[in-house]
């Protein structure tokens, strides 16, 4: 039977397995299957050339019963309504096992920034907010960045809405340049997250990150940032990739070169000859191997090629079902999407809260705020897959589901 490639058919199948689990009755697992609701919108936008162009966007907002949902926008080409769907799951449970007091979101537009101008970006993304602005807002839902979606596209978003609002809501949205009220630090928070996971699942078996060979697939946001993190550290980070190649080093690539040389969308390896494939990529000889690109990137293909003894998820969904059972099976310690990249939403709380008080905190105390919740939501999925005797998937859905699960009851929903 050929592997399930479906994002949200995959993650039910193991929000199901979670929720038995934990004890809750069918009904629990009928609410949490689906978003509360999803809003499907056509966005026309005059392009430079003159002609009109439709695109079509997705806003999807699982569950609110801890409180307003969250998440970020995305834009690519491959934005479909089943992957927005399963990527607001997603959110709600990485909002649980930090322990926020959010639900899940999640949006995306079909279209692909690489090949738009930026005005017509602009456009795009104001058109989007006008769109949605009746389910967002402060206390809604809460848009953030997510796959080629930055800064500048949340601030152009926030003044959208703060025109629609006719009030200045720098709560509407987070990732926002820090004069707009941006927090400190929003921009590498997803990376240092992973970095500070991986340090923990590092001490787990016992491997010193001085001279630690990592493998990185993706030089996007996550990927670049935490290369840098890495090599800072003193890990070799002897192979990266972006959408059109990859490159190795055995004795660790030139991580500073590289990211001076590459582009806003993270594309670098056009500038070499000597690439490899993204197949050849996953079967470096190196400690821990970091998925940090887009989903289904290990599967029962390539799962027993895998050479690292830590993989860790920076990426939504980069490893199959199949392959998740495989690299347990052999004593592969994979630390999951949900729990690894947790530090983006976790950051983006942050700026959200710092927005409500209107008091900005510096630097060292996001950083040492957002270690502690790392720490903690690592050591906390750690014991339920120790205890329990299960993967950290299925732990990290246990303890991420649990928390909307009881406030659903709670309200009488269930
Ligand atoms: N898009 C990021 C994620 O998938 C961040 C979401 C947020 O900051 O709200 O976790």
């Amino acid at each position: 039977m050929a592997e399930n490639l479906n994002l949200l058919t995959s993650t039910q199948d193991v929000i199901k397995i979670a929720l038995d689990k934990l004890g809750y009755e069918d009904s629990m697992y009928e609410l949490l299957k689906e978003p509360m609701r999803i809003l499907e919108v056509r966005i026309p936008v005059r392009m430079d050339d003159g002609k009109t162009k439709v695109f079509t966007g997705f806003r999807a907002q699982h569950n609110d019963a801890v409180g307003p949902t969250k998440g970020g926008v995305r834009f690519h080409p491959d934005v479909n309504r089943d992957e927005v769907i399963a990527l607001s799951m997603w959110m709600t449970l990485k909002c649980g096992i930090v322990d926020l007091p959010y639900g899940g979101g999640k949006g995306g537009i079909i279209c692909d920034p690489r090949e738009m101008s930026m005005h017509e970006i602009e456009k795009l993304s104001r058109g989007y907010v006008r769109a949605i602005s009746q389910i967002v807002g402060p206390n809604k839902d809460i848009p953030a960045p997510d796959v080629f979606t930055n800064s500048q596209i949340m601030a152009w978003m926030f003044d959208e809405y703060s025109k629609i609002d006719e009030f200045n809501s720098p709560g509407f949205i987070t990732g926002k340049p820090i004069v707009l009220g941006g927090s400190q630090g929003r921009d590498k928070a997803t990376a240092q997250g992973v970095t500070i996971v991986i340090n923990e699942a590092a001490k787990k078996r016992g491997l010193d990150m001085k001279g630690a060979r990592v493998v990185i697939q993706g030089f996007g946001n996550a990927g670049s940032f935490l290369a840098k993190f890495l090599h800072d550290a003193g890990a070799k980070v002897v192979g990266i990739s972006d959408a059109y190649g990859a490159l190795h080093d055995p004795e660790g690539l030139d991580i500073d070169y590289l990211l001076d040389r590459r582009d806003s969308f993270g594309t670098v390896t056009t500038l070499f000859d000597n690439t490899i494939t993204n197949k050849e990529l996953f079967e470096i000889d190196c400690d821990i191997l970091v998925p940090a690109a887009i989903a289904n990137q290990i599967t029962e293909e390539n799962a027993h090629d895998i050479k690292a003894s830590i993989v860790v998820e920076a990426a939504n969904g980069p490893t199959t079902a199949e392959a998740t059972k495989i690299l347990t099976d052999r004593g592969i310690l994979l630390v999951p999407d949900v729990l690894a990249s947790s530090g983006g939403v976790t950051v983006s709380y942050f700026e959200w809260v710092q927005n409500n008080q209107g008091y900005y905190w510096t630097q060292e105390e996001v950083d040492e705020k957002l270690e502690k919740k790392l720490v903690e939501a690592f050591d906390n999925v750690y014991n339920v897959a120790t205890n329990r005797n299960i993967d950290m998937r299925l732990a990290a859905y246990m303890v991420g589901a649990r928390r909307t699960a009881e406030a659903s009851r709670f309200r009488g929903w269930v």
